[in-house]
This record gives structure tokens, sequence and C-alpha cells, in this order.
């Protein structure tokens, strides 16, 4: 048999029917993209709170706005949703009601959550969902009151590791000491994947050892990610809008995805930031949906 040979037009053509068939299941249509190239969107932080009527918000919030995303990773833990220390059953109620939602929306990827100070228990919930297909685990240290430098975060970790499970931390550097806690933690979990929401809020600085780590032989497992939601609106319009984004191609664009932290942000604010950055438009396609692919196995 002859392979096919996609010509360019005809390449175009597939990846904006495979667009617009995502589009149509999820019911946003019209609008058109303003992202390079009509590249795809992933946004990798939506709280949800499993809640129907939020993610009909969020997608009036996109028509309204004139954006359109592939695919989202959505939690139903932000807000009035907390995920406190034991109380394991409303976490599996939470944990449970985001899958469902993702079930009926099939663009959306489920991020469960648990407890860390759970134990055995969060352990067990995060084996539970990981089972059903979940694929991204968030825990957020000054919301959920623990300390990422305590050996039951660690232990965590890296069961999600052994799992296939990326951990979604935040860190916006609210608590004291979060970006080397959090760097630390993946230097003892070699074997996870993180995505660290955020890239250190305003501290992002502190993420240029990663260039120092890179030249120490066997101590960094290019195992941190970073999502760029909500922090890229902070800086876009400041004096040291330059610096972040020397901090960003220094830990890597190819370790950069996009994230609204809706209902806080929008896609659209997120989107127009990262525009104002000056980044080329190779460097957004990958930040926009490359890399999440790349790390969550999507189409
Ligand atoms: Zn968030």
């Amino acid at each position: 048999m002859t392979p096919t040979v996609f010509l360019p037009s005809q390449r175009l053509l597939r990846n904006a029917i495979c667009r617009l068939s995502v589009l149509v299941v999820l019911g946003w249509t019209g609008s058109s993209f303003a992202t390079p190239n009509g590249a795809r969107i992933f946004d990798l932080h939506v709280h949800l709170w499993h809640d129907e009527a939020l993610l009909q918000a969020y997608e009036e919030n996109l028509k309204k706005t004139g954006r359109e995303v592939a695919a989202a990773g959505v939690m139903w833990f932000g807000g009035p949703n907390q995920a406190l220390a034991k109380q394991p059953e409303s976490i599996e109620a939470g944990n449970d009601g985001i899958i469902a939602l993702a079930a009926r929306h099939p663009t959306l990827v489920p991020i469960a959550t648990v407890h860390p100070y759970d134990g055995e228990a969060a352990i067990a919930e995060l084996e539970r969902v990981a089972q059903k297909g979940v694929k991204v685990l968030k825990i957020h240290a000054h919301t959920q009151r623990f300390d990422a430098a305590d050996p039951r975060v660690l232990a965590l970790v890296q069961r999600a590791g052994e799992l296939g499970v990326v951990v979604l931390m935040d860190n916006a550097s609210i608590v004291p000491g979060d970006c080397e806690k959090l760097f630390n933690l993946a230097l003892n979990a070699p074997r996870t994947r993180f995505v660290f929401a955020h890239l250190g809020g305003m501290n992002f600085r502190f993420w240029n050892i990663l260039r120092a780590a890179r030249t120490a032989e066997g101590l960094f497992a290019e195992n941190i990610f970073f999502d760029v939601s909500a922090i890229v609106a902070l800086v876009a319009d400041s004096p040291f809008k330059d610096e972040f984004v020397w901090t960003m191609r220094s830990v890597g664009i190819d370790r950069l995805l996009f994230g609204s932290d809706y209902p806080q942000y929008s896609v659209d604010q997120n989107l127009k930031a990262l525009d104002q950055l000056g980044l080329e438009d190779e460097e957004k396609t990958k930040i926009l949906y490359e890399n999440a692919r790349g790390l969550l196995g999507l189409p």
C-alpha cells in the first residue's frame, strides 16, 4: 500500500476538521483563533467545582471574548470547595463529580485531588482515581494547609509517579519557601512529573536555578514543568517583563503550559498577556498546546 502523504493544505484541512469536531462536541463554535497559525489551545488550569453551570459560564466567557480552546484540564477544587485533611468522603465525592463531568464532555481532562496528610487513605484515593483514568493530581500547600517538605507529601507524589499521574502543585509563592520546597520535592521524586502552577509567582527568578541544576551531573531529572496561568497577566505590563521572558527560556519553553486559572482569570486575559511578551510564534504554539500534548498524551 502506498503511504498517504498529506500535502500542507490537506494537513491544514484535516487539522481544521479535527478541531471543528472537538468544538462541536463541546458546542463551542463560531469564533476565530487569535493565536499563531491557528494554534490549538489547551487550558490546563480551570476551576469548575464539578458544576455544569460553571462550565457553561466558562464557555460563554470564551465565546464573548472570541476565544476557543481545544481541551481543558478541570478541577473541582477551589473557591468554596476546599479539600482539607480528614475529609476523605467529601474528597472522594469531589473527585467522582469531576470525573463524571469530564465523562459527559470528552474534551475535559479531569483533575483529582487528595490531602497528603490523609496518608494511606490519600494514596488509596489516588490509586482509585488513577484506575478511573485520571492523569493529573492537584495539591495546594496554601489552601490545603500542608507543608510541601512533609514526608507524607513525598510518599504521595512518589506513588503518583509510579502510577503515571502528573502532579500539579500551586507555586504562587504564597507560603514561605514555596519554590525551594517544590524544587527539593522534585529532586527527591525523580520519577514523578510535576507541573508547578504560576511559575513561582513573583518569585519566578528562583527557577533560573534550573540552569545550574542542569550542569550538576545526576541531580535533576528534568521532571519539572510549569503552568504560566495568571502570572503572565501579572507581569505582561511590568517593568520586569523581559526578566520573566528570560526565565521562561531558562527553564525551557518545552516545559511551559498555558492555563487560565478561571474563574479568577480568563483565557482571554492570559492570551492577551502572553501576546505582550514578544515570544516567537513557535514558542507560543508549544506553550499553548504542544507541550501539554506531550505531557498528558492529548490527541
Ligand atoms: Zn488555580
